[in-house]
């Protein structure tokens, strides 16, 4: 079957709210009708404000919620299937929100390796994988240190290396860097794209931060349940309006790019960098130095 890693069709989940005899008193549909296919490798960032349905969406990808219309399918298996749930625990990591309540060791190196402990790895290659995923998220100098001595972003830094030790094909992080302070998020960000870049591993990260998404393959933006938008950074983020209307951030320098496009500056359509908006800048000036160099002769 030729099938991306995570497949996800026509997907409808509703919470559904009993009172204590058990009758319905209330339905949300918390994502309405979505479609994905996410092939090995990419990287796939979901945006949206709270409320739209990234979480319930993130959890129908590792089997902790199920379906109530449509199907999902991880490296080729249903969720559904009781039989794979494990396999597809393993497949696809999650990552939540709050380090604190992802860390349980005592000690950095011990608590990346409970995972694959609790997989039944053998003692050697537990090692070697604790080295390698500490190594890969940059806190192997810290493997001896205890997590409450870590800041915000090392400790999510080390709730990543936990969920790759198991060696997931696909990593969903669901907000992983909303506690954090903007070092954090960085240091988190710049791990999570080396892991995509160097290691392969499939990413799907969720967040209403629209500069930590300027690196992925793939933007969907969700609203209300549905993805209303979607595309490259670039296409997304060419959508200033939609996007304040989302009520997401754009970045400064997209915004300033668009009010001056608006103003009838030759401006070229989402810009993403800082560096984007520079070399716009300096073509521009250029182009007018040479105009003012034949005006003054
Ligand atoms: P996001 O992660 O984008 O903030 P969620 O998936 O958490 O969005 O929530 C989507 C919708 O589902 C919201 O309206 C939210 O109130 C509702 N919801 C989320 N979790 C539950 C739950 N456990 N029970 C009932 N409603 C829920
Ligand atoms: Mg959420």
């Amino acid at each position: 079957m030729n099938m991306g890693l995570i497949k996800v069709k026509d997907l409808i989940y509703e919470y559904i709210r009993r009172d204590e005899e058990g009758n319905v008193e209330g339905i949300t549909t918390a994502v309405d009708d979505v479609n994905l296919d996410i092939k090995q490798g990419d990287f796939v960032a979901i945006l949206g404000h709270n409320g739209s349905g990234k979480s319930t969406l993130a959890k129908h990808l590792n089997a902790i919620l199920y379906p109530t219309e449509g199907t999902v399918w991880v490296d080729g298996k249903d969720t559904r299937d009781e039989t794979h749930v494990w396999d597809i625990r393993q497949t696809a990591g999650m990552v939540f929100q709050n380090p604190d309540n992802q860390i349980i060791g005592q000690i950095v190196e011990e608590d990346v390796g409970f995972g694959p402990e609790n997989m039944g790895v053998p003692t050697k290659e537990i090692w070697e994988r604790v080295e390698e995923s500490l190594k890969a998220v940059g806190m192997y100098s810290f493997r001896k240190f205890s997590p409450n001595k870590l800041s915000g972003g090392q400790k999510q830094r080390v709730s990543i290396a936990g969920v790759i030790a198991m060696h997931p094909k696909c990593i969903v992080l669901d907000e992983p860097t909303a506690m954090l302070d903007p070092m954090g998020r960085k240091e988190v960000i710049r791990a999570v794209r080396a892991l995509n870049d160097v290691e392969q591993i499939t990413v799907i990260l969720i967040t209403h931060y629209m500069e930590e998404v300027i690196y992925a393959d793939r933007v969907y933006v969700m609203d209300k349940g549905k993805v209303t938008l979607q595309g490259t950074p670039r296409e997304v983020f060419s959508e200033v309006e939609r996007l304040k209307e989302l009520r997401l951030d754009v970045p400064q320098v997209t915004l300033l790019a668009h009010e001056l496009a608006k103003e009838g500056f030759p401006m070229p359509k989402g810009v993403l960098t800082k560096q984007e908006f520079r070399e716009a800048l300096d073509r521009y000036i250029t182009e007018r130095a040479d105009d003012y160099a034949d005006y003054f002769g």
